[in-house]
C-alpha cells in the first residue's frame, strides 16, 4: 500500500473526526461530511444514502447532486446501483454507471453527467445503515486504494450513526434503535411476559473510531491479540481434548487468532487511520456480511467463530466486559444470540422471559427455559443488533412473537392478555386442593413434569399429586464432566425430600444425538431423533446408567422409588434395562446398603413399535407412560423440532386417537397403570379427550394443572367418549371441531 495514500486516508479520517467534533445539528454535519469526502477524493459528487425503513433508502446529504433532491430521492433495497450495494453489502465500482445492469436514472438529482460511480455499504456488525457514494464526470474505475479508503470512511460513519451523531430535527435522521420492531420467531416455551431488555452480551461501544497514531494503535492491537491467544490456549488446556466439539471450536479460534490474513487486514485498517477497535469491528462487519450469503454450514460455523473471537478481542481492547456495571432492570428479558444451559441456569428465575436469535425447540436452553417455566421465543432474527439494554419488550411465547419498543396500544393489549391469564390462574388456585373429578364421577390424577430441584416448589403450589416425569438430563447437561454418583444421589434425595412423600417418577437419562453431553464422544448422525439416544446409549455403554441407577437407589434411603426407562422400542430393551436395575439392587443389598421401601419399574411408550410388543411386556412393566411428544413425531413421521411440520398433525387426529385406544386396551388387559406425560397432557381439550379414552393419570407442566382440572370437573367423560366414538365413526380426519361443538353446549 503506497504511503501517500495511507497518509491521505489518515488525513481524511482526522478531518472527518474534527468535523464531527464541531457543534451542529445532524443535517449540518452530514452536509459538511459529503463536502469533505468529495474534496479529499477529488470527485465531484459525494452522497450519503441512509435507510428510512428496512426497505427504503433515502438520499440524506450530497455534494454535487442537486440540493433539492435531498430527502426527496428514495430507492428500494436492491433498486439501482445504490440499492444493489445496500442489498449485497458489496461495493460497486464502475467507469460507466448508466451502462451498468440495474442502473436507475433519477432525473431530479442531475446525476446523468457523472460517469464513474463507487458505492460502499455503511454497516455496523451486520446492521445495514446505508450507502456512501462518490461519482465523477471522468470515466474511470476507482483504484483499490480508493475503494478501501471509502470503506474505512464508511466504517467511521457507521460508528458515528450508532452514536447518534446525525440525529436532528425535521427531515434529518431519526435516532437509531428507537422505533418499534416486531419479530416473528418461533415458540420455545409458552407464556407471556413484559419487561426490559437485558443483553446477555452487551454490545461494545466504540467512541474513538479514528486513531491518531498508527504505531500506538498497532501496538495496542498486537498486545490484545497476544492476550486473546493466551486465553484461547488456556481454554484449550482446560478442556484437555475431552470435549471434542468444544475443542474443535477452540482450535478454530486458535487458527483465527494466529491468522496472518486477519491480522494483516486489521493492520492495514489501522494504517488507513482507524483505531485498533474500529479495525477489529470493520473486519467483523465484513465477516458478518459474508455470513449472510454463505449457505455451507461448516463455513457459517467458522464465520460465527470469527465473530465470537472478534467480540472477545473488542472486549479486551475496550475493557467493556460482559459485566458492564449496568444494573439488571426489573422484569429482565434476556436477549441473546444463543445461550448454554448452565449460563441460563445461572440467571435462574430472575428472568421474566428469553428471546434468542438461534436455538431450537429441543435445544438445551429450551429444556432449561421449560423447566423454569420462562416464556421463550427462538429465531428472533437479528434482535441482538437492534435491542439495547433497558428497551421495553413484550414476549409472546404462545405465538412466538416479540415486540421491541412497542407502541402504547400494542403494550396495552398485551397487558390485558397477561392480566387475563393471571386472573385465570388465581381462579384455578381455588381448585388447588380439589380432585379432578369429572361429572360422571371418574377422577383423573394430575401430576407434574419436572427436571430441576427448582421445580419442586410447584408441587405444592399447583396441587399436583406427584411428579409424573422427572427428566434427569439437566444435571448431566450443565456440567463439563459426568456428575459423580454421590452428587446425583444428593440431588435425587433432595427431590424426594421436597416431594414430601408424593410419588416422583425418575426417568433415566434420555441423552444422545442432539442432546450431546459435553463430555460424550460426538457421533454424527443423519437423523438424530431416530438415532443413538436414550436407552440405546444406556444399553450399549452401560457405565453411566449403572451409576445413575445406583444413585437413585441410594437417594431413596428406604423410601419408595419409581424409575422409568425412556424410548423403549422393543420388549428386550425393557427386560435388559430392568434386569440392570435389579442387578444393582442385588449389589446394594450385598454391600449392606439400605434399599428403597418399594420399587416400581416402568417404561416410556414413545415409539409405535412398543404398542405391539408381546403381552408379557405389558405384564412385566409396573407402569407405562406415553411420551406423547416422541410418539406423535414417530406416528406421523413429523420431526417435533422442525417448524415446517411440527404443528402439522394434531393429537386429535382420529387415527392417532385410535392408536391411543389400542394402548389403553392393552394396558387394561394386563392391568398395568398407564399415564401420559407429553406436552398434549397439559392442553385442556387434549387432556379431556385422553381422560375420556381411559387415561387415568396425566403429567404436565405445573401451570397447566389448573386449566386442565377446571375443565375436567365441568364435563361428563362418558358423554365425551360417546362424542369421540361418534366422530371417529363418521370418518372425519380430526375430531377437534366435533369436540369443540359439544363443549359449546356444556356449562363450562
Ligand atoms: C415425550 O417424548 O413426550 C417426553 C415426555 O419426553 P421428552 O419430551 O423429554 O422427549
Ligand atoms: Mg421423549
Amino acid at each position: 500500500m503506497p504511503d501517500r495514500t495511507e497518509s491521505e486516508s489518515r488525513k481524511l479520517l482526522r478531518r472527518l473526526r474534527d468535523t464531527l467534533a464541531e457543534p451542529g445539528a445532524g443535517q449540518e454535519r452530514l452536509d459538511r461530511i459529503t463536502h469533505l469526502i468529495a474534496d479529499s477524493m477529488r470527485s465531484e459528487v459525494c452522497s450519503i444514502y441512509l435507510f428510512r425503513d428496512d426497505e427504503t433508502l433515502e438520499l440524506c446529504a450530497t455534494e454535487g447532486l442537486k440540493p433539492e433532491s435531498v430527502h426527496k430521492t428514495r430507492m428500494r433495497l436492491g433498486e439501482g446501483l445504490v440499492g444493489r450495494v445496500a442489498k449485497s453489502s458489496v461495493p460497486v465500482n464502475t467507469a460507466n454507471a448508466p451502462a451498468e445492469k440495474g442502473f436507475r436514472y433519477m432525473p431530479e438529482t442531475g446525476e446523468e453527467i457523472y460517469s464513474s460511480f463507487l458505492g460502499v455499504p455503511i454497516q455496523r456488525l451486520g446492521e445495514k445503515l446505508g450507502v456512501l457514494v462518490v461519482q465523477s464526470k471522468q470515466a474511470r474505475l476507482f483504484s483499490d486504494d480508493e475503494i478501501y479508503a471509502l470503506e474505512v470512511v464508511a466504517m467511521v460513519l457507521a460508528e458515528m450513526t450508532e452514536l447518534g451523531a446525525f440525529v436532528g430535527e425535521g427531515e434529518a435522521l431519526s435516532a437509531l434503535h428507537q422505533q418499534p420492531v416486531l419479530y416473528k420467531g418461533a415458540t420455545g416455551q409458552e407464556g407471556a411476559a413484559e419487561g426490559k431488555v437485558w443483553l446477555h452480551e452487551p454490545r461494545v461501544v466504540i467512541t474513538n473510531p479514528v486513531g491518531d497514531d498508527p504505531k500506538k494503535e498497532r501496538a495496542r492491537l498486537k498486545e490484545a491479540v497476544e492476550q486473546l491467544r493466551f486465553s484461547v490456549d488456556a481454554m484449550l488446556t482446560m478442556t484437555d481434548g475431552q470435549d471434542k466439539e468444544q475443542s474443535q471450536v477452540l482450535e478454530a479460534y486458535r487458527m483465527f487468532a494466529n491468522s496472518r490474513g486477519w491480522m494483516r487486514r486489521m493492520e492495514e485498517d489501522i494504517a488507513r487511520g482507524l483505531s485498533a477497535e474500529a479495525a477489529v469491528e470493520k473486519e467483523q462487519s465484513a465477516a458478518r456480511a459474508r455470513l449472510e450469503s454463505v449457505p455451507d454450514p461448516y463455513l457459517r460455523d467458522r464465520l460465527h467463530d470469527l465473530d465470537d473471537l472478534s467480540n472477545r478481542l473488542l472486549r479486551i481492547l475496550t475493557g467493556q466486559g460482559a459485566d458492564t456495571g449496568a444494573e439488571m432492570p426489573e422484569n429482565p428479558i434476556l436477549v441473546a444470540r444463543n445461550i448454554g444451559p448452565a449460563e441460563l441456569l445461572d440467571y435462574g428465575r430472575k428472568l421474566s422471559g428469553i428471546v434468542l436469535e438461534e436455538g431450537s425447540v429441543g435445544s438445551h436452553a429450551a429444556v432449561v427455559a421449560r423447566a423454569l417455566a420462562i416464556p421463550l421465543v427462538i429465531h428472533a432474527e437479528r434482535i441482538t443488533t437492534e435491542a439495547l439494554n433497558g428497551d421495553a419488550i413484550l414476549v409472546d411465547g404462545d405465538q412466538g412473537v416479540v415486540h421491541l419498543r412497542p407502541e402504547d396500544t400494542v403494550a396495552a393489549a398485551f397487558r390485558d392478555k397477561i392480566a387475563m391469564q393471571a386472573e385465570a390462574q388465581s381462579r384455578y388456585a381455588s381448585l388447588r386442593d380439589l380432585p379432578a373429578t369429572a361429572k360422571c364421577g371418574t377422577t383423573i390424577a394430575l401430576h407434574m413434569n419436572a427436571g430441576l430441584m427448582a421445580d419442586l416448589p410447584s408441587l405444592a403450589g399447583s396441587g399436583a399429586e406427584g411428579v409424573g416425569l422427572f427428566r434427569t438430563e439437566l444435571q448431566f447437561l450443565i456440567r463439563a464432566h459426568v456428575p459423580k454418583r454421590g452428587e446425583l444421589a444428593d440431588i435425587y434425595s433432595g427431590v424426594l425430600d421436597a416431594a414430601k412423600g408424593k410419588r416422583v417418577v425418575f426417568r433415566t437419562l434420555d441423552i444422545g444425538s442432539d442432546k450431546v453431553l459435553p463430555y460424550m464422544k460426538r457421533v454424527e448422525e443423519p437423523n438424530p431423533a431416530m438415532g443413538w439416544r436414550a436407552i440405546r446409549v444406556a444399553l450399549d455403554k452401560p457405565g453411566v446408567m449403572r451409576m445413575q441407577l445406583q444413585a437413585l437407589l441410594r437417594a431413596a434411603k428406604g423410601r419408595p422409588l419409581s424409575v422409568m426407562f425412556p424410548f423403549i422400542a422393543e420388549f428386550d430393551e425393557f427386560r435388559t434395562a430392568r434386569q440392570m436395575l435389579l442387578d444393582e439392587v442385588k449389589r446394594e443389598r450385598q454391600f449392606g446398603h439400605q434399599l428403597p421401601g418399594a420399587l416400581e419399574i416402568g417404561a416410556m411408550l414413545e415409539t409405535p413399535s412398543l404398542a405391539f410388543a408381546p403381552k408379557e411386556f405389558f405384564e412385566l412393566a409396573d407402569f407405562i407412560s406415553i411420551g406423547g411428544n416422541d410418539l406423535k413425531q414417530f406416528f406421523f413421521a413429523a420431526d417435533r423440532e422442525n417448524e415446517q411440520v411440527r404443528r402439522r398433525y394434531d393429537m386429535l387426529n382420529a387415527s392417532f386417537l385410535s392408536f391411543i385406544r389400542q394402548i389403553v386396551a392393552r394396558c387394561e388387559e394386563a392391568r398395568t397403570e398407564l399415564s401420559f406425560c407429553g406436552e398434549d397432557a397439559g392442553r385442556p381439550i387434549e387432556a379431556l379427550c385422553l381422560a375420556a379414552l381411559g387415561l387415568r393419570t396425566l403429567s404436565m407442566r405445573p401451570a397447566s394443572i389448573g386449566p386442565v382440572k377446571h375443565l375436567i370437573r365441568r364435563v361428563d367423560l362418558t358423554e365425551l367418549r360417546e362424542v369421540i366414538d361418534r366422530e371417529c365413526a363418521s370418518g372425519v380426519t380430526n375430531i377437534r371441531a366435533g369436540v369443540m361443538n359439544w363443549l359449546s353446549t356444556q356449562d363450562i
